[in-house]
């Protein structure tokens, strides 16, 4: 099909209007502004996938304001939307039928000057401001080619709309635009699709370890009075996994009889039916769990996956043209399970790096490398590589871990092995055969009984994420080879997209055209954009691409 496309040209282009985004956008303003007229004001644009900035961004999230403080210090006066101060901090060890409270508060859970947040409301709040700054934001419009020429990343190419579901164009067909930039930010959040692409096409990643994730399932709930105290914050580990797996709960009062409860699971598993939303339901069935939310109405719902691989997987921050930040970036801190403070201060770093390159009108590597300088002599940095094996000690288990943690915290990041080898999750996974013969049969039973009171499936919670997605569209999981899933996954694995996708998109159905088989069968309209079916598929023939704009969850209070 030849598609004339419109071509834009701005000096600098945001891909994804998310915490490092918007950083970015105001930091960027304030420098110009506080250059008296040295610098002028470039024209940005920010784009964002979601129906709105904030309808995309879910976390936790327990907000350590250390970046907020530098990006505006009078946050509180302006209204910074946050539910609770935090409060009271506890730590348990969880067995299916009792707790351990630690004694003691390890430091990295001390949430002591934090806020309890809704990272999508606070988001909106950032995108005001970035808005006020007199910076386009563009949402519904999601990126899905990097365009590089000569070496060079010059822009993206965004998704078209009104596409049939065979590629075919509709009544209401708008081809994507070109947007041509001097400097490309990708902001995109974890496991950004064009990131993956310059990670790939740009070798930004080599050397480094692969980025090993988790999948975090929340609900957020109205529950009785008097069940948590004022801004209390809880974190568990344990049950319901298996030693051998990581991951762990949390508990957050939001105020005004709100709390949100949430559990999220590594994607490193070797259980082929690790499926992070039963997890997290079982989490809920915990009495500790219960005796809060017991009684209570379940309002929304949400899932994301986290970079938890830390300094060593982050890739190289510049190219040509190019900037990397935030989540996309693996800025993360996997020891506090923090990311928004850390995503706004790379926001931050980018914009001084694109600021040093306005003055001298030059946006090739040479210049933006000023991003991985100021990197490297940062607080992030040194926050960063404090924890940089953090997440490689649980590579044995959970007890091995502990042990690795403690070590860690004695020699300053260092622990036993640094630097430890670990594989990219999908490579952890065992053949179903295998697992079973290893651990039981019980270990992949999925025997929960749904009431959709207390404990809900995949569908019910899916509704209370706002998803929704134009039906009439090409898939936007593109599968690379059916037959591999229908019969070689089938009979290696059982088909592990049917257990990891925490929104039901991948079901198993009968095929009709061969009696007594099954069939893979997507139901793209559901997907929540999680992105845990790109990481985790232990062939990786799925790929997640950037659906037409507009379309996912409408997160509400995550
Ligand atoms: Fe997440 Fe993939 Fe399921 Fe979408 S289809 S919700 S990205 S696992």
């Amino acid at each position: 099909m030849d598609i004339q496309r419109e071509t834009l040209d701005v000096d600098i282009l945001v891909v994804g209007a998310g915490p490092a985004g918007l950083a970015f956008g105001l930091h960027l303003a304030e420098l110009v502004k506080k250059s008296g007229g040295v610098v002028a004001m470039p024209e940005v644009v920010i784009i964002e996938k979601g129906s709105y900035p904030g309808a995309h961004s879910l976390s936790g999230a327990v907000l350590d304001p250390r970046a907020l403080k530098k990006l505006i210090p009078d946050y509180l006066d302006r209204d910074m939307p946050y539910e609770k101060k935090a409060g009271r901090d506890s730590l348990y060890y969880l067995t299916e039928n009792s707790r351990v409270k630690f004694p003691f508060m390890p430091k990295p859970f001390n949430n002591d000057g934090n806020y309890i947040i809704s990272l999508n409301k606070f988001t909106g709040w950032l995108a005001e401001m970035v808005e006020a700054a007199e910076i386009n934001i563009f949402p519904g419009t999601g990126g899905i080619e990097l365009l590089i020429e000569d070496n060079r990343v010059v822009g993206v190419r965004t998704v078209d709309m009104g596409l049939d579901k065979d590629g075919n164009p509709k009544d209401n067909f708008e081809p994507g635009s070109i947007l041509k930039a001097k400097v490309t930010v990708l902001t995109e959040g974890v496991r950004g699709s064009l990131t993956r692409e310059a990670c790939t096409k740009l070798n930004l990643d080599e050397g480094k370890m692969p980025q090993q994730y988790l999948t975090g399932v929340k609900e957020i709930w109205e529950i009785r009075p008097g069940r948590l105290q004022d801004g209390e914050i809880m974190h568990t580990f344990g049950w319901p996994l298996p030693s051998e797996d990581y991951g762990g709960g949390f508990v957050y009062d939001m105020g005004g009889n709100m709390a949100a409860v949430g559990y999220a699971v590594g994607l490193n598993s070797s259980n082929p039916t690790n499926d992070p939303h039963f997890r997290f339901q079982q989490f809920k069935t915990h009495a500790l769990v219960k005796k809060i939310f017991e009684g209570g109405k379940m309002l929304h719902y949400g899932a994301k996956t986290i970079p938890e691989g830390g300094y060593y997987s982050m890739p190289r921050l510049y190219h040509d043209g190019l900037l990397l930040a935030g989540d996309s970036a693996g800025f993360l801190n996997a020891q506090r399970l923090k990311g928004v403070h850390l995503a706004m201060e790379s926001g931050m770093m980018a914009a001084e790096t694109v600021f040093e390159a306005l003055k001298k009108d030059d946006f090739s590597a040479a210049t933006l490398k000023t991003m991985q300088d100021i990197f490297e002599q940062s607080e992030a940095a040194q926050e960063l590589y404090q924890v940089r094996n953090f997440h490689a000690g649980f590579e044995d288990g959970l007890y091995a871990g502990m042990i690795q943690a403690g070590l860690q915290m004695i020699t300053k990041g260092r622990g036993l092995v640094d630097r430890r080898v670990v594989e990219p999750d999908y490579e952890h996974m065992k053949k179903l055969n295998e697992y079973i013969t290893d651990r039981g049969v019980n270990a992949v039973k999925h025997d929960m009984k749904f009431d959709n009171e207390y404990l809900f499936d995949k569908l019910t919670d899916v509704y209370h994420s706002g998803t929704k997605h134009e039906e009439e569209q090409p898939s936007h999981l593109v599968i690379a080879d059916f037959d591999i899933c229908n019969n070689q996954c089938t009979e290696e694995y059982g088909n592990p997209c049917q257990y990891f996708c925490p929104a039901q998109v991948y079901e198993m159905v009968e095929d009709e055209q061969n009696p007594g088989k099954k069939k893979l069968q997507l139901t793209p309209s559901n997907c929540i954009h999680c992105k845990t079916c790109d990481i985790a598929d232990p062939y990786q023939i799925i790929t997640w691409v950037v659906p037409e704009g507009g379309g996912g969850p409408n997160f509400t209070n995550c």
